[in-house]
């Protein structure tokens, strides 16, 4: 049995996995946390969410309710996430992390603190983006300098960064594979003559509308033919589900910094 703390649990990502989680029974919810001055806090998430009463009341102080947890789970925002590791590393517990915008500044005290303690950090939870994140290294290499390599990724309206943590996975994971540097040839906009596009150039486009989920193309563009590699998630659960998997697997290792390739034994 696994303990677990949600943080951000009212959230679009938090909620999902306390509703999921309901599903296994070998995880149980244990503390559930919003940033102070939250309207709801102390009252319970299971009556908040709509899940029956769960006597986990929504607190505010990770600290205080640490104790009891194996594995803190967050989906909050780069600063929250990197205060909640604070804790989570003095604490000994082990964490899951699927914020995205983290500066490297974030990732390295993320890498830092996982000295302390086990961390799965990954952008993107599912298991559909993570064995694309497999292959796609393997058909960039094979197709090399003759195919020209765009990123589109398409997200809701509320969605505070972008372009999206997988576009920039799936991005690093390409330039890495064509022994590129992905900040010398990330290619973010265009607009007005910009010329004709170098051969190594990744461009990294993001479109932002509506409800959408969360959906990546990866487009190999040659003459006479492209190549177009797409997921889209219909649903957070496919993510929710990805969390709790990691959250599962990760209070059993060894301090260090995962992600979801070892989670899922794609390594
Ligand atoms: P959201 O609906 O805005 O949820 C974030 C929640 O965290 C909100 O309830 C927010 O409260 C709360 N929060 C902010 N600061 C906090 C703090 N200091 N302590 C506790 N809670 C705090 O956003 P979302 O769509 O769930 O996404 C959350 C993050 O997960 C984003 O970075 C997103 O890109 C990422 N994400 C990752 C994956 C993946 O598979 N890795 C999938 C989907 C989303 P307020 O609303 O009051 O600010």
């Amino acid at each position: 049995m696994k303990n677990i703390i949600v943080t951000g649990a009212t959230g679009r990502m938090g909620s999902r996995i306390i509703s999921v989680s309901e599903e296994y029974t070998d995880i149980m919810l244990c503390g559930a946390l919003e940033k102070k001055g939250h309207k709801d806090l102390g009252k319970d998430i299971g009556l908040l969410l709509g899940l029956g009463e769960k006597k986990v009341q929504l607190n505010d102080d990770l600290e205080n309710i640490i104790g009891g947890a194996d594995v803190v789970i967050d989906f909050t925002a780069p600063a929250a996430a990197i205060q909640n590791i604070e804790v989570a590393a003095k604490k000994g517990k082990a964490m899951v992390i699927g914020t995205t915008g983290l500066s490297k500044e974030e990732i390295d005290t993320i890498r830092g603190l996982s000295g302390n303690i086990p961390v799965v950090l990954a952008p993107n939870m599912s298991v559909g983006v993570n064995l694309l994140l497999k292959v796609l290294g393997d058909v960039a290499r094979v197709l090399g300098d003759d195919y020209d390599i765009e990123i589109i990724e398409a997200h809701h309206r509320l969605k505070k960064d972008a372009p999206s943590g997988t576009a920039l996975k799936m991005a690093q994971v390409i330039a890495g594979a064509v022994q590129r540097d992905l900040d010398e040839v990330g290619v973010y906009a265009r607009k007005g003559i910009i010329g004709e596009r170098s051969k190594k150039e990744i461009g990294i486009q993001t479109v932002r509308a509506g409800d959408i989920v969360g959906e990546h193309t990866v487009l190999f563009g040659g003459l006479g033919e492209r190549i177009e590699i797409t997921h889209k998630a219909s649903s957070r659960d496919t993510f929710a589900r990805g969390a709790l998997k990691a959250a599962l697997w990760v209070g059993g290792q060894k301090p260090g910094l995962y992600d979801m390739q070892d989670v899922l034994g794609l390594k």
